[in-house]
């Protein structure tokens, strides 16, 4: 009797759990159903918002996306570079102008000055901006620079260097002779390049140069002083430094200028400091030519090169 009571007791329990297993089965199916047919009312994840937190994250574990192979460099790819520089400044408007329109463009340039008074914001301008500061004697006397004794020269040319040097901090180690070397005594010019090598200055001529200074050039305006430029540089294809003389003396420089800068961005100019110039054998050879070409002192490409590289900084201190 007890038996057959714990049996049913046994199958009661079974059939209990039985239906315990089957009320919890419905249960989820119905809670699965309600889950999908809300499935709208799901709130979106913002995946901008995880990529910004991948991007963030940075993890470098995880492979980048394959960037595209850099163009194949061929020989009409080369980089060319620009020069610009202006001479005979500061003249406050015009060297104003010209640097607001550098600092627009984001291109320096290099200032070959004269030590003009009153004029301190202007230098300080220049430094902070990047561009070169460069020495182009004291006076732009022809009879003190190339008339009288070397003495006469490097003391017009070290009161500039000194004049910066001691407003400024800033050493200056580029030199452009006033007027040019060109059709000057051979001997007095190759004597004072020598002096100037010995003072670690490197010296700059110009490929380029649209005589900005001339009344009759400055009044075509600047569309036409640009075409000029921008022909000339035409004219110079197998070069890829061109260095281009202006002078910061001049309305029509300041409205040439933009028009200078997008033809040779569009020749595929990028633009430089005359500091950072390679002296390789052809930039040797391109002043030989520039020289040759003006039919002026001949310049013993040795002595040239040495001058170049014969940077005594120190000797200047
Ligand atoms: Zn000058």
């Amino acid at each position: 009797m007890r038996i057959v009571f714990y049996e049913k007791l046994w199958y009661f329990k079974r059939m209990i759990k039985k239906i315990t297993v089957l009320i919890l089965i419905i249960a989820l199916s119905m809670s699965l159903g309600t889950a999908l047919a809300n499935e709208d009312e799901i709130t979106v994840i913002d995946v901008s918002a995880l990529e910004d937190q991948y991007e963030e994250q940075d993890d470098p574990a995880i492979p980048l996306p394959a960037q595209t192979d850099p163009p194949i460099q061929t020989s009409s790819a080369r980089k060319r570079v620009a020069y610009l520089t202006f001479d005979d400044g500061p003249v406050r408007d015009i060297t104003c102008r010209i640097l607001d329109i550098l600092e627009r463009e984001g291109i320096p340039a290099t200032f070959f000055v004269l030590p003009k008074k009153d004029n301190d914001d202007i230098f300080w301008r220049m430094i902070n901006e990047g561009h070169e500061i460069a020495n182009h004697s004291s006076t732009h006397n022809y009879y003190r620079l190339y008339g009288s004794s070397i003495d006469s020269f490097l003391d017009d040319v070290m009161a500039n260097h000194y004049f910066i040097k001691n407003r400024f901090g800033y050493t200056m180690t580029s030199f452009r002779f006033p007027g040019g070397p060109f059709g000057r005594p051979p001997e007095v010019i190759e004597e004072r390049r020598e002096a100037l090598a010995a003072i670690g200055y490197r010296e700059f001529v110009w490929c380029v140069d649209p005589q900005d200074w001339r009344d009759h050039v400055r009044a075509k305006g600047g569309r036409q002083l640009a075409s000029l430029v921008l022909y000339q540089v035409g004219g110079l294809s197998d070069r890829r430094h061109i260095n281009i003389l202006f002078h910061d003396t001049s309305g029509t420089t300041v409205s040439a200028l933009p028009y200078v800068i997008a033809g040779l961005r569009e020749r595929g100019f990028t633009f430089d400091i005359t500091r950072n110039f390679p002296f390789s054998n052809e930039e040797i050879e391109m002043f030989e030519e520039v020289a040759t070409a003006q039919r002026t002192a001949r310049i013993n490409k040795t002595r040239l090169r040495q001058h170049h590289t014969t940077l005594a900084t120190e000797s200047l201190e």
